[in-house]
């Protein structure tokens, strides 16, 4: 395999981050066809890892995917994740926090839905909510929400010290584009369910909602947890681009089958 492009996408720590100068429909010089090809195989990486991750049983992974609506999450899960053994991973989708969720810190209802040893976690949304549309939306005082980027910090760290790898991609999409997806929403009856007229006030607050990913993604890049750009207004390019930031992730914590058990082997079975 060439030198992987999507290092490029990792923001260092301490990084600035100014999304007006991330491209949102770079190709890194693919091509769709031997893209598609490239990330099926891929997903036959990832499915061997995992194998492995699940036998070891000692450490997990964390895939957090962040993005303004109609990015993609939804496609990206479904196109990374068809295929592979449903046991070895779990999706949480974070919606508008409700019931005992709102009667708890913020990072409650993250925190329960971490992925156990062995296991793949995928989190469509996430914590990330609690800096992101709480701040542009003022659901919280600024003295409340500006305190929450060390707590994630913190809270990762946990994570990390516990044996859970953690990446986290922003799925990064054009104005143009969002308008076009959500234009399909409203037009294509097989995807009107997909649209909340919520969506459009959320459009109204792009520039803010940019700026608080800047200020999130700045604050909460580190070595244990960084942040990933990943440009989005291609589907089949943030595909292939995600596959391979987990498939890297994996492939650096490189789990290991644990060592036979000796009053096994060789047993004869019969
Ligand atoms: P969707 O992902 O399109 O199904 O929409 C879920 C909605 O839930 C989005 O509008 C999110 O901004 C919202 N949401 C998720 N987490 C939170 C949170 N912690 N606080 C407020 N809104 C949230
Ligand atoms: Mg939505």
């Amino acid at each position: 395999m060439a030198k992987d492009p999507t290092r490029a996408l990792r923001i260092e720590p301490g990084a600035k981050v100014s999304l007006k100068r991330w491209p949102t429909d770079d190709t890194f010089g693919w091509e769709k066809e031997s893209a598609k090809a490239e990330l099926e195989a891929v997903k036959q990486r990832l499915d061997v890892l995992q194998q492995r991750l699940a036998a070891e049983q000692r450490r997990s992974v964390l895939l957090v995917l962040q993005a303004m609506d109609a990015a993609g999450k939804d496609g990206t899960i479904r196109a990374i994740l068809s295929g592979l053994n449903p046991a070895g991973f779990q999706v949480t989708s974070f919606k508008v926090p409700g019931g005992p969720e709102i009667d708890h810190d913020f990072l409650w209802r993250v925190h329960s839905d971490a992925p156990a040893h062995g296991r793949i976690g995928v989190f469509n949304r996430s914590h990330y909510e609690d800096v992101l549309v709480v701040r542009v939306k003022n659901l919280v005082p600024k003295s409340v929400w500006s305190r929450r980027y060390d707590h994630i910090v913190g809270f990762e760290s946990l994570l990390a010290d516990e044996g859970t790898t953690i990446v986290k991609c922003f799925l990064h999409v054009s104005n143009e584009t969002q308008r076009q997806r959500l234009q399909a929403r409203v037009d294509d009856p097989e995807k009107n369910w997909k649209f909340r007229a919520g969506d459009l006030d959320d459009r109204h607050l792009w520039p803010q909602f940019q700026a608080a990913y800047e200020h999130a993604i700045e604050r909460t890049s580190t070595a244990r947890a960084p942040w990933y750009i990943v440009p989005a207004d291609r589907n089949w390019v943030r595909n292939l681009a995600v596959a391979r930031i987990l498939l890297h992730t994996l492939e650096r914590i490189d789990p290991k089958l644990p060592p036979p058990d000796p009053s096994v082997t060789g047993r004869i079975v019969q």
